[in-house]
């Protein structure tokens, strides 16, 4: 059931089946199928462990003809957060100052979801996705900015139902010297 994970342990496995049947069997309204239907969703949103986001971005290398910055807007993304395997969701900005390459743009939303779709923090994903690009693209400089809302933030323990996490990691000339990034960022936005 748990074979696409690979390497990756999921702890107290027994636990969460344990308590799936129980919920089952106390509900006689629950479709027959849900724990199927359940496990068929979760194995599509762990299935980025089986993708390769930077052998994704350099396929859709293309030579650079001029060094100014390119901006890559409103890209939406569904990820499980990895304490609950609740949902968290938002929007990603991906910003690079090409050196020699710039990439198809449809490379950029595969390469994050090959990252979203794993547990995740969302932390650790910017990080991730901004590793990818500098690594693919070897730009410059790059920085990746998701603003996610946190259904384990909402749902359960603070229940803070309107609180948004935003998260920036840096790459490149940008990570030497931060400030040179935000006067960037306000010219853009
Ligand atoms: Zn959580």
């Amino acid at each position: 059931m748990w074979s696409c994970f690979g390497k990756f342990v999921i702890p107290c496995t027994s636990q969460y089946q344990k308590f799936l049947k129980l919920l089952l069997a106390k509900d006689q309204l629950i479709p027959r199928n849900t724990a199927s239907s359940a496990t068929e969703a979760l194995q599509f949103l762990t299935s980025g462990y089986a993708e390769d986001p930077v052998k994704t971005l350099k396929e859709g290398l293309i030579g650079a003809r001029s060094k100014s910055p390119v901006m890559l807007q409103n890209l939406k993304f569904f990820s499980l957060c990895a304490h609950h395997m609740l949902p968290f969701y938002g929007t990603a900005t991906i910003v690079y100052v090409p050196k020699k390459h710039i990439v198809g743009l449809g490379k950029i939303p595969k390469a994050l979801t090959a990252l979203s779709h794993r547990l995740q923090l969302q932390e650790q994903l910017t990080e991730q996705m901004a590793n990818a690009v500098f690594k693919a693209l070897q730009p410059e400089s790059c920085a990746v900015i998701l603003d996610g809302f946190h259904f384990c933030l909402a749902m359960r323990g603070a229940q803070e139902k309107e609180a948004r996490l935003t998260t920036l990691a840096l790459r490149g000339k940008w990570k030497k010297n931060p400030g040179s990034f935000k006067n960037l960022a306000k010219i853009l936005k």
